[in-house]
């Protein structure tokens, strides 16, 4: 039998209409919420992410705004920016587009966001909160990740699941949170010996690796849920690391690429600038 699909779309919908709410209510306190983005460089593909994280605000009534720096940008100039954001009351969230040009210090400049302006949910602290399971901005492709594991309606408590990659954006946070979720969690990467041994056993299986058609349907579990992260083009087309027609016939649910957890990404960045906009309110 074919997988159900788990559908980004549908899915991402429910998450904006929430954060419509949100943001309403955040306004009848006079309260807007803000994303600041901050471009450094013209990689095309960066363009298109945060044109969309600005579509994203427009669509539920947040502000955005979009800074763009020149390719030879220098490292004081990045933080300066930064510092500027942090201590302007009218931007909740600030985030720094990745990857930067290779002279700039991506840990440092992370490091300068407020903790709690932090909507990707980088900063060490945040990352301390996630590891020690208190509350803190979680990142948003393995919140959106997870939230897709959730719609399954699974009782997590006790499955296996095995994530492969263990970048500090997808793969070691969506290993921590599937911890807080009860799971038993693999993180396999590039030195794992015999993959298939550990993804054959996984009830959860989250690709993150960068390589399209990687996870093939012999290494899946029959009635596995698959969770596709990765983001390839394969002659100019968009195409995950699950292959995705042949494992759809093996697991149980599935998701896509496009429609998949890209966009569930992007509305949890919008999940957490109203988090945060909320924070500030509740201070004031
Ligand atoms: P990284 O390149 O930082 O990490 C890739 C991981 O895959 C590494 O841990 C690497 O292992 C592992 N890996 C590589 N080759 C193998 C292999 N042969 N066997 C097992 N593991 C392997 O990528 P990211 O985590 O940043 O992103 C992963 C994918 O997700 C990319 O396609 C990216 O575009 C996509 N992405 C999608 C997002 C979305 O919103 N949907 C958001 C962010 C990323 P090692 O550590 O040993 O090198």
């Amino acid at each position: 039998m074919s997988a159900r699909i788990l559908d980004g779309k549908v899915l991402s919908a429910e998450i904006k209409e929430d954060v419509i709410r949100r943001v309403n209510a955040l306004k009848e306190k006079g309260v807007t919420p803000g994303l600041a983005v901050i471009l450094v460089g013209d990689d095309p593909a960066s363009e298109i992410y945060v044109r969309n994280k600005g579509k994203g605000c427009e669509e539920t009534g947040m502000l955005s705004r979009t800074i763009r720096m020149n390719a030879g940008t220098t490292q004081e100039e990045l933080e300066a920016e930064i510092s500027r954001l942090n201590d302007d009351p009218s931007i909740h969230g600030i985030l720094v587009q990745l990857p930067l040009p290779r002279h700039l210090d991506e840990r440092a400049a992370l490091a300068k966001i407020l903790p709690g302006k932090d909507v990707d949910g980088f900063h060490l602290i945040n990352a301390g909160h996630l590891l020690d399971g208190t509350e803190g901005v979680r990142p948003c492709t393995p919140k959106g990740a997870l939230y897709m594991i959730h719609s399954t309606g699974l009782d997590l408590s006790g499955k296996e699941a095995v994530v492969i990659g263990r970048s500090n954006i997808v793969g070691k946070p969506m290993a921590m949170m599937l911890l807080q979720e009860n799971c038993t969690v693999t993180i396999c990467h590039s030195r794992t010996v015999n993959l298939e041994e550990h993804t054959r056993r996984a009830d959860i299986l989250v690709a993150a690796v960068g390589r399209a058609g990687f996870v093939t349907a012999d290494m899946v579990k029959p009635g596995a849920v698959v969770i596709d992260v990765g983001i390839n083009r394969v002659d100019g087309k968009v195409c995950g690391d699950v292959d995705f027609e042949n494992v759809k016939e093996k697991a149980g649910w599935i998701t896509p690429v496009p429609g998949g957890v890209g966009r569930m990404t992007i509305a949890m960045l919008l999940s957490n600038t109203a988090d945060a906009a909320e924070r500030t309110s509740e201070r004031e």
